[in-house]
């Protein structure tokens, strides 16, 4: 058996393991990365946030043909051409892949096709077309990421019942979609499929959709769902799901109690994401789990010296690409001997692609108010903004959550027009430790959709001048 001495051996090449691989090899690491897939890319480039973007642009695309009269252009009979759409999706999701593999050459991260698992001690086993081989490395980072969890008593299948894969892979769009799960996963596919003409209705156990967010957020894109006739239900509970011939019939329990029968010609599972910790060999060492979540310090080190874990297998991580990502610079750094600055949680950007989008960060008005701060609360709608009304989009609005006693912003919750783009602002802002203040005395280029930021936090202090 040879033994190949590596620093790092990186498990996995989702956004956090390859990053992390990448930035390894920048440092003078020298390093191997193991990803059991012949492509590169993980959940997010595959089958995740990457394709369902391209499919949501197509989506925005294709609205705007259909409603194009608004604009004084006249569309005779747009068609929309499914399997291209689907091809244009997969040629972007390829490309970047390909790029990955470009990017770790360069790098000089040795690329290994594999099923890795650890033997404890340095060493990783490697299965692959060729056999088994067994690595040692100073260091191993797990970047496994996670999978959707699927619904008691059902399974996966190419035709009726779906997790993001499957979805992602069909070739129709289906005339109805029931979605269970109204998190962004799932809301993300209502807007998309709604768009393309599906009956969809989406149903929620727990009280709001997309039920991370600040409650004012999840009533607006609510009341949005409710007006493109996507059909909500939460505090709702689906039953008895079965499987009949080529559709899906279930029993849906709305949140009055009543009772009904669906049916549709797919359901999409969106309940969540379970991490990929088992068959990793983690019983021949010491690293520690929780529910299944692997746990780590803030340098993302486990309870096994040596070994780090990163993304969304990581305990207590909300589970996006970009937490993966700086968790991988965060793990890597601290090996390398550099300065490492641990994730501040309160400063994660969380964004959901829906019509309209969704950005946030930091804490919500519940949040705030439940940690004792004296909260103030700057709100501005997009009705307000120009730029928005020229593109047509001037649904939404900015709230933003301060601290009176020093106009800290404690978090900005934006739904409406190019929100994932917007929140960037604040995040910044945040991370800069700017205040209220700082950014009522910053200038915002007119007319942009960002302008609508700076008056949110003039409105901090009623002081917003176009509401
Ligand atoms: C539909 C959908 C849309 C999303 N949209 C967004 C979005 O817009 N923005 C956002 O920030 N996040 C989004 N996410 C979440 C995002 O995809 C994940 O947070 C991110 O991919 C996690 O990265 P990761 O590196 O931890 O793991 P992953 O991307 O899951 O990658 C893990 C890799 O490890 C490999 N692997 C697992 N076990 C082994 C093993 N034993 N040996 C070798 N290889 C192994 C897997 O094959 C995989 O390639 C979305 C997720 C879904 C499902």
């Amino acid at each position: 058996m040879e033994i190949v001495p590596y620093d790092l051996i990186v498990i996995g090449s989702g956004p956090g393991g390859y990053s992390a691989a990448i930035r390894a090899g920048q440092y003078g690491l020298k390093t191997a990365l193991v990803e059991k897939q012949a492509r590169l890319g993980g959940t997010c480039l595959l089958v995740g946030c990457i394709p369902t973007k391209a499919l949501l642009q197509t989506a925005d695309i294709w609205e705007r043909f259909v409603h194009s009269d608004k604009e004084g252009i006249q569309c005779e009979s747009p068609r929309l051409d499914y399997p291209k759409v689907k091809e244009r999706k997969d040629g972007i999701v390829n490309k970047h892949s390909n790029g990955v593999g470009m990017l770790l050459k360069r790098a000089k991260v040795e690329r290994i096709t594999g099923y890795a698992s650890l033997k404890g001690g340095a060493q990783v086993e490697v299965k692959t077309d060729a056999g088994v081989e067994t690595l040692e490395a100073r260091n191993i980072l797990i970047a496994t990421g996670s999978e959707a969890r699927m619904l008691p008593g059902l399974q996966a299948d190419s035709e009726t019942v779906l997790t993001n894969i499957e979805i992602l892979n069909l070739t129709e769009i289906p005339r109805s979609l029931i979605i269970i799960g109204a998190g962004a996963v799932g809301v993300e596919f209502a807007s998309i499929f709604r768009r393309f003409g599906s009956e969809v209705t989406v149903i929620e156990m727990l009280p709001r959709i997309v039920p991370l967010e600040d409650e004012d957020i999840s009533k607006e894109l609510d009341r949005a769902f409710r007006k493109q006739k996507i059909r909500v239900e939460t505090g709702a509970r689906a039953e008895n799901i079965q499987k009949i011939g080529k559709c899906i019939r279930l029993q849906l329990t709305t949140k009055d109690g009543k009772q009904e029968q669906l049916e549709a010609e797919k359901l999409l599972a969106a309940v969540g994401r379970k991490p990929n910790s088992e068959r990793l060999g983690l019983e021949n060492t010491r690293v520690e789990l929780d529910r299944g979540f692997i746990k780590t310090d803030p340098y993302q080190r486990t309870a096994e010296p040596g070994v780090y874990a990163i993304g969304d297998v990581v305990a207590g991580t909300p589970q996006l690409a970009h937490v993966a990502t700086m968790e991988g610079m965060i793990a890597v750094a601290h090996m390398a001997g550099k300065p490492a600055v641990p994730i501040n949680k309160n400063r994660i950007p969380s964004c959901t692609y829906t019509d309209p989008g969704i950005g946030s960060v930091g804490l919500t008005e519940a949040q705030a108010r439940a940690q004792g701060y004296s909260v103030r609360i700057g709100r501005f709608p997009f009705a307000g903004n120009s730029r928005a009304t020229i593109l047509g989009k001037h649904e939404g609005f900015i709230k933003v959550v301060a601290d009176e006693k020093h106009g800290e912003i404690l978090g900005a919750h934006i739904i409406g027009p190019e929100a994932f783009e917007l929140i960037a602002e604040p995040v910044a802002a945040m991370n800069a430790e700017a205040t209220v203040e700082t950014m009522m005395q910053t200038i915002h280029a007119h007319p942009t959709l960002y302008e609508a930021m700076g008056e949110a936090f003039n409105a901090v202090y009623g002081l917003a001048i176009n509401a």
